[in-house]
């Protein structure tokens, strides 16, 4: 995809649109399969809530992934792009005893994170298998050194609950058929992930009907040069090499699972913007463009990084620019970034935009959602349309229904 075939996309479907690129998410998946190759039953569920298009999550079924749902309307997003419910695991956290019975209606793994629901799921359904979410309390404290932490996550279930957990499982006869982490962004290396999976490795053997064991997620990929970036392939050598020893020890060959959002599609994606106004101020030059938190919120959110680039003028003299949006609230994408010298109508393209940027955006100012294309097989493909102004009413009553002059 080169950057005269993102001007294309802009030029064919307007701007903002967020693209998309196929051959990035076929590479990082093959990257991550053959790091994790000595296994022999490895499974990779895309954790669909870091982008949720369609076409997207069917391209992740051709590449032969699983699907990771945290909602029971990701479950049937999942199973409208193409997935079997067996291949789908659903991963909620505070959610109802009701949506997980639903979810375990349709057919998909269901993942419990509290004593309360598996109790109550337990007593009413033991013979739906389980699997359970355990917070093995690590984080990454300081650059290696490994601490317990984060002891007030309302994620999983801690594992000093252990017992509690047991006896539930004793008294209801359930069947537990997985065992999970996902520490999120906690975990920053290898050594603190292998630390964690022991954890989990010790907890597992408590449980003799076992049938996969989940890592959950939390690689890293960078944002900018410098950043940290998880090395799949030595965590690959390493958590596989352990993996078939615990294996060994549990008496049984185990499914080896893990859940990647970012690792999979955040350099995939691309968010283009176009320069509405060019300002100086005193003090700072600002790029205006037609977006702002309502499309991506990252920035704003929690800081993220992304890399912004000026496709209009590639050759042009770098300048300092702060970029930032056309929403009524501060939306600042970027503060003094190195940008070729920017013209009112560029086009911008900012980097890592695949994960948790389309499915974070909003109607906020009462603006359009964006477009999405998905560049596959050499070409454009539009996967979702823009927004249009039928979308900002629908849902809406009309007003003459309650004030009759
Ligand atoms: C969000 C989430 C993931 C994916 O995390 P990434 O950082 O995007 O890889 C995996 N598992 C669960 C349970 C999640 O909630």
């Amino acid at each position: 995809m080169l950057r005269q075939d993102l001007l294309n996309a802009v030029e064919t479907h307007g701007a903002p649109l967020y693209v998309y690129n196929a051959d990035v998410i076929e590479h990082q998946y093959k990257r991550l399969t053959k790091a994790f190759n000595s296994v022999n039953n490895l499974r990779i569920n895309y954790a669909a809530k870091a982008l949720t298009n369609l076409s997207v999550l069917r391209l992740m079924n051709e590449l032969g992934t699983g699907l990771d749902t945290v909602s029971i309307q990701e479950v049937k997003l999942g199973l409208k792009a193409g997935f079997k419910p067996e291949s789908i695991i659903f991963t909620p956290n505070g959610v109802s005893l009701e949506e997980l019975e639903a979810a375990a209606k349709l057919g998909v793994q269901i993942n419990i994170d509290n004593l309360s629901i598996l109790e109550q799921f337990g007593s009413k359904h033991p013979h739906v298998p389980v699997c359970i979410r355990i917070n093995p309390h690590v984080m990454a404290g300081g650059n290696t050194n490994i601490s317990v932490g984060h002891i007030d996550s309302k994620f999983g279930i801690s594992i000093h609950q252990i017992p509690h957990l047991l006896r539930i499982v004793e008294l209801t006869k359930m069947n537990i058929n997985g065992i999970h982490m996902h520490t999120g962004s906690d975990i920053l290396d290898i050594d603190v992930f292998l630390y964690a999976a022991e954890i989990l490795f010790k907890a597992a053997m408590e449980f003799k009907n076992l049938e996969f064991i989940d890592f959950g997620s939390g690689f890293k990929v960078p944002y900018k040069t410098g950043d940290i970036e998880t090395n799949i392939e030595e965590l690959g050598e390493k958590l596989s090499d352990r993996f078939h020893s615990f294996c060994k020890e549990y008496g049984k060959e185990l499914t080896l699972a893990f859940e990647p959002g970012k690792f999979l599609v955040s350099e995939a994606g691309i968010f283009l913007a176009r320069v509405n106004v060019v300002k100086q101020t005193t003090s700072t030059v600002f790029a205006s463009v037609d977006s702002g938190f309502n499309h991506l919120i990252r920035p704003m959110l929690y800081g993220s990084r992304h890399e912004i680039e000026n496709l209009s003028n590639p050759e042009g003299r770098m300048r300092f620019y702060s970029v930032v949006g056309y929403i009524c609230e501060t939306d600042t994408f970027g503060s003094n970034r190195r940008i070729n010298e920017i013209t009112e109508g560029d086009i911008l393209a900012f980097q890592n935009a695949g994960a948790y940027c389309f499915t974070m955006s909003s109607n906020y100012n009462s603006r359009y959602r964006p477009a999405e294309v998905l560049w596959y097989k050499k070409k454009l493909h539009l996967v979702r349309e823009r927004e249009t102004f039928d979308d900002i009413l629908r849902n809406q009553v009309d007003p003459s229904t309650i004030f009759s002059s």
